[in-house]
């Protein structure tokens, strides 16, 4: 069996379309346009394009995109007065804090100090709590648009044995609870499951946000699943591969993602979702 490919590329245009539109429709009601406000601390050349990416994004879909840069040097006070400014600012709708920030200062601080209705990135605990309750919550990016592609390809989900390997607040362990409100049985793995292989071979559907390339193979899958690559690992020539050993396994599962050109573009696509769910008030 030679696995369906699932592209994101364009779903991701179809979602930043379907985005736009709904800018201009808010746009018109708020009297202004939903505003993005990116919090980067310098220092990280990563943090550079995707910061340029969330702008080319914001731009393309009528969101207004506000970079707030602070020096490498920014102490803890000024990055919370700099949250605490946006949190109140009503032309700012969702506000991004562009991780990971330098050693000395404090990740969770940053956070707790966010205003969960602007947390399009889904990190507060409050977002995490609401999506553990199964209330309408800001939810991560990653795994909201992994979930945006199993449904465009339309993946059956209700009732399906799931795993998820990976257990981070970012990727993971909200993925194992939205399949789980998409009535999935889940298990979720982590570097301490024993025996992987068995786990997975029971499953109809394999997610996997670890970040080890090659970590999933062939004789871990069951054959006909479909597999959900979030795994991003750049080699030393600069190319990207996932975790999943995609040679071997596109020859057992049903369907898989590429890496590149499978989650990842659909993760962008899924920011201005939030954006506009955060521009509505909700959650
Ligand atoms: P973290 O490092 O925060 O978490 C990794 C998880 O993998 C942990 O839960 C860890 O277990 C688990 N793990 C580590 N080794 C093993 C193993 N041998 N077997 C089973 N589980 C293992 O990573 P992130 O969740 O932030 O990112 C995961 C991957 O997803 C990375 O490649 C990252 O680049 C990518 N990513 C992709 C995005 C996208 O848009 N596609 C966005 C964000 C991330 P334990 O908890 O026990 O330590």
């Amino acid at each position: 069996m030679i696995a369906t490919i699932l592209h994101g590329k364009g779903l991701a245009e179809t979602l930043r379309a379907a985005a736009r539109t709904e800018i201009a429709t808010l746009t018109t009601e708020l009297g202004r346009a939903p505003g993005l406000a990116v919090i980067q601390v310098e220092g990280d050349p990563a943090s550079n394009r995707y910061v340029r990416s969330i702008a080319r994004l914001c731009d393309g879909a009528g969101a207004r995109f506000q970079l707030e840069l602070l020096p490498a040097t920014t102490s803890l006070a000024t990055l919370l007065a700099t949250i605490v400014r946006l949190n109140a600012d009503p032309a700012v709708d969702g506000i991004l804090i562009q991780l990971p920030l330098p050693a000395h200062l404090d990740p969770n601080a940053a956070i707790m100090a966010l205003d969960y209705r602007k947390d399009i990135d889904g990190v507060h605990p409050i977002n995490a709590g609401l999506l553990a309750q199964g209330r309408p919550a800001l939810v991560p990016n990653t795994p909201a648009g992994g979930m945006a592609l199993l449904r465009h390809y339309g993946v059956a989900l209700r009732g399906v044995r799931a795993a998820v390997v990976g257990r981070s607040a970012i990727v993971g362990r909200p993925m194992a609870q939205l399949l789980t409100l998409a009535d999935a049985t889940v298990t979720l793995c982590h570097s301490r499951t024993t025996d992987l292989g068995a786990v997975l071979r029971e499953c109809e559907l394999v997610c996997v946000a670890v970040g080890r390339p090659g970590l999933i193979t062939a004789e871990m899958i069951r054959p006909g699943a479909t597999v959900i690559d979030f795994g991003t690992n750049v080699r030393e020539d600069g190319s990207m591969v996932g975790d999943v050993d995609f040679a071997s396994v596109v020859e057992v599962a049903s369907a898989i993602t590429p890496v590149p050109g499978g989650t990842g573009p659909v993760t962008n696509a899924v920011l201005l979702s939030n954006l506009i769910s955060a521009a509505r008030g909700l959650p």
